[in-house]
């Protein structure tokens, strides 16, 4: 519908005139948002606000979606995360990203330090295609796998995270992190659920196989992880973290081979 949208717009109009309409809505959302209640550790925009995002009555809430950047809670997390306790930003790395994000990926790609791949199932904006059940890379290639919200969409998800650790140099580390009921000790699978409706019902989202419990970390230590977990957004105060829009109850992975 957008898509058909923008195509009818881009046909009627001359295209600088739509780079004008489109930095006056811009504008208009930052106007609506300015403000300096909240900072976004991704763009480092302030704002009155987040806005509010989900597809669910379980899944929404207000506070969530940086406007200028797209980024949610998980995604500052997981940045703050690599900037406090990683060398991902200051290292020569060799990084494969699956299924980027949009907050993240060209801003990895600009970073002088990194050897940035992305791959993804079909997405047109990655460099490379591929199933994480079969990921078509030698042992040992990569320094970082980074591969969030994915493996609950996966049949076979031992098979994806012993793969992930397969390409992974030793030393290095992956970061998958993915939806989570922190009140379930195992996780909650069941392949007889495949009507999209009822997986919504089960696992949050019509394209979900599974919703993990406690046990996440045990999975990865299957294939060979060495896992940290631990609820980082913690670290911070309960004004500082709000002031980053974090989420508190999120438990952030730190996987290392
Ligand atoms: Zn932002």
């Amino acid at each position: 519908m957008l898509k058909s949208i923008i195509r009818l717009l881009l046909k009627i109009f001359p295209r600088p005139f739509l780079i004008r309409l489109s930095l006056l809505i811009n504008r208009i959302v930052a106007l609506f948002y300015m403000g300096n209640k909240v900072e976004c550790p991704v763009c480092n925009n302030t704002l009155r606000k987040f806005l509010p995002y989900g597809y669910t009555k379980q899944t929404g809430r207000d506070n969530a979606l940086c406007p200028h950047c797209l980024s949610l809670e998980r995604h500052r997390l997981m940045y703050l995360y690599l900037q406090e306790k990683t060398y991902f930003f200051t290292k020569n790395l060799k990084v494969l990203h699956i299924a980027p994000e949009q907050c993240f990926f060209k801003r990895f790609r600009a970073l002088q330090n990194l050897d940035y791949t992305t791959g993804d199932l079909e997405s047109p904006i990655a460099d490379v295609h591929f199933d994480v059940q079969s990921i078509p890379f030698a042992d040992e290639t990569y320094d970082v796998v980074i591969c969030n919200h994915v493996l609950e969409h996966v049949d076979d998800d031992a098979k994806a995270m012993s793969e992930m650790y397969r390409i992974l140099k030793p030393g290095g580390f992956a970061i998958l992190q993915v939806p989570q009921n922190a009140n379930a000790e195992k996780t909650y699978e069941d392949p007889t659920i495949t009507n999209p409706s009822e997986r919504e019902k089960h696992f949050l989202q019509k394209d979900h196989v599974r919703l993990y419990g406690l046990d996440y970390a045990e999975r990865l230590r299957a294939v060979g992880f060495k896992v940290t977990a631990n609820t980082f957004a913690n670290n911070y105060s309960e004004e500082a973290a709000q002031r980053l829009g974090l989420p508190m109850k999120e438990i952030f992975y730190f996987n290392q081979k």
